[in-house]
């Protein structure tokens, strides 16, 4: 899969001191099973090093300002953010991460600054707003908030999910792979929007009977909105009892509460994510329940990621 980074975020000395902001999560770990195509757009307009810039707010309107001089920087930092978008959108992008805080990269983050040099609150800098507006649906985020496991791995999953949606779209399915695909994605669609899995289920069922062009059009809107939702400990849960109801007539009566007591502790934070999903896959292969097998939510990215295995990645 491919995602587009911040390049300051993968050890390129490209910030404006010259120096770096190497994320290890994201080349050590995601950069396994990612191809990245770096981007810095302040790089690109003004060279390395470069004085610092930030956005100054005049009349409602958004500037770019160098803290230098003072000078309006504005329109050829969006000339090089064009360029910079028009370069990553030649790829099959499944996600963007950003550097946080910065007057280009910042997804939210970027203080905004008035003339008298108060900060008067945070937006999108000038790259990442272009990116949001070019790619809704594409799983986004920054580096800061991907500190937080929690976040990290509604991320991950999102990205997973994004792109075997994408893989799948690509061997021009017919509408009983796409019958397939949102059954073996129920549990994740269910884990991040039950009313949007319900949705989803709907539009693959056609009773209106549509072309098949446009029901995978109204699928995919659908399902990429739904993984872009976050989940939570309380929605989990849910999934988790709904899972354990497909075998619960064939558990012995200690079995039950194995499972119950790794359910609720979970849902307590005693344990992690991964001691519950652990203990259902383990019955569902003991009992041959394939349909639970199958089920992405099980499995929905590389265990070596190992998010699941973090207390605190639930809330
Ligand atoms: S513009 Fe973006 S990529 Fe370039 S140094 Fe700043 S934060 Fe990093």
């Amino acid at each position: 899969m491919k995602i587009a980074v911040s390049a300051c975020l993968l050890g390129e000395k490209i910030r404006f001191d010259g120096g770096h902001k190497h994320e290890h999560f994201v080349t050590d770990e995601l950069g396994k099973f990612a191809e990245f195509i770096p981007f810095c757009p302040e790089h690109l307009a003004f060279g390395t090093p470069r004085p610092s810039i930030r956005l100054l707010r005049h009349d409602d309107t958004l500037f770019v300002q160098s803290n230098k001089d003072q000078s309006d920087l504005t329109l050829r930092l969006m000339e090089t953010s064009k360029e910079e978008l028009s370069k990553i959108s030649k790829e099959p992008l499944c996600g963007i991460i950003f550097k946080s805080k910065s007057p280009s990269c910042g997804m939210g983050s970027a203080k905004v600054y008035l003339e008298n040099g108060f900060c008067e609150g945070k937006e999108d800098g000038v790259f990442a707003a272009m990116c949001r507006e070019r790619y809704p649906l594409l799983p986004m985020e920054e580096e800061g908030r991907l500190q937080d496991t929690w976040l990290r791995e509604n991320f991950i999953m999102q990205l997973f999910a994004y792109d075997a949606f994408e893989q799948f779209k690509v061997c021009n399915p017919a509408i009983n792979e796409l019958v397939r695909f949102h059954t073996v994605n129920k549990f994740i669609l269910q884990s991040k929007d039950e009313k949007l899995y319900r949705e989803l289920g709907n539009i693959v069922a056609n009773r209106d009977n549509l072309t098949f062009d446009i029901v995978l059009a109204m699928y995919e809107l659908g399902f990429k909105t739904a993984i872009s939702r976050k989940s939570s400990i309380k929605k989990t849960r849910n999934v988790l009892e709904h899972l354990a109801g497909f075998f619960k007539n064939e558990l012995t009566k200690d079995e039950k509460k194995i499972v119950q007591s790794h359910i609720n502790d979970f849902a307590d934070k005693i344990v992690p994510l991964i001691v519950p999903v652990s203990t259902i896959a383990l019955y569902a292969q003991k009992y041959h329940i394939t349909y639970l097998l199958d089920q992405t939510f099980l499995n929905p990215y590389p265990k070596t990621l190992a998010l699941r295995s973090h207390i605190d990645a639930g809330k």
